[in-house]
């Protein structure tokens, strides 16, 4: 069930699901998936664009946003957008998860899976991680970072972070609320490469 919507920017939210005693057993890195099938607002879209494939859409992958120590699950989700002549199709699913989904909403999620995550014994093969990252793709090294942060506390993250403004960015107030808490294992100094005219240079 989802327990809350955060709207973390103008087109990426982050749900966190209360799964009830359900045992959490997943790692920083990994994803779940989650079936369009399952969204009855969506039955005609799915429909049409499976005839047009010609194929079963297939489910979706979204990276856990939380870290697994702590006490809920989140994921979070950039919406597609449709670019007329550039985009094949329009996209299903990321603009109903990130729109349209509210407090109290049930979905059917599966997991957990992945290659993508931080080896348990990180501590002795490195004291400081590099992590690049684009738009949601920050979302599993946020989780990575938050957990290392916990439970490897010698290691140093630096975190490159690319988006097109900065409004774009996603978690800035958590990475920055993690710097300062923890300010031996990185540093937190936003920087902007060519800041277009009219475009928020702030940070
Ligand atoms: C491991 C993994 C983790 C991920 N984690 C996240 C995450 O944390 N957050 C997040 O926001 N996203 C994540 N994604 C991306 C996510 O799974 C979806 O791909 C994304 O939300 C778009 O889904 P959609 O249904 O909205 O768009 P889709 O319907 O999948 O369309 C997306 C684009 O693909 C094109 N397209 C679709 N089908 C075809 C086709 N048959 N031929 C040609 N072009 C096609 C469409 O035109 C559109 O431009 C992850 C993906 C993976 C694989």
């Amino acid at each position: 069930m989802v327990a809350e919507a955060v709207y973390e920017t103008p087109d990426t939210t982050t749900l966190e699901l209360f799964t009830g005693n359900d045992h959490l057993d997943y790692k920083p890195g990994h994803f779940l998936t989650i079936d369009p099938h399952q969204f009855e607002a969506l039955e005609r879209f799915t429909s049409f664009l499976e005839d047009l494939k010609g194929k079963r859409e297939p489910p979706r992958a979204y990276s856990m946003a939380s870290a697994p120590h702590e006490k809920y699950l989140a994921v979070t989700i950039k919406e597609e957008r449709y670019a007329s002549g550039a985009t094949k199709y329009p996209p299903l699913l990321s603009p109903l998860l990130v729109k349209n989904i509210v407090r109290g909403m049930r979905l059917v999620i599966t997991g957990f899976t992945g290659p993508y995550t931080l080896p348990a014994d990180i501590s002795s093969k490195t004291d400081h991680i590099v992590h690049v990252c684009a738009g949601s793709g920050s979302v599993p090294n946020f989780s990575m970072i938050k957990f290392a942060l916990a439970h490897h506390p010698a290691i140093r993250h630096t975190l490159v972070y690319s988006n097109k403004m900065w409004a774009d960015v996603i978690f800035r107030a958590d990475l920055a609320k993690l710097a300062a808490e923890n300010p031996e294992s990185g540093d937190f100094e936003p920087t902007s490469g060519h800041p277009a005219p009219g475009r928020d240079a702030g940070g």
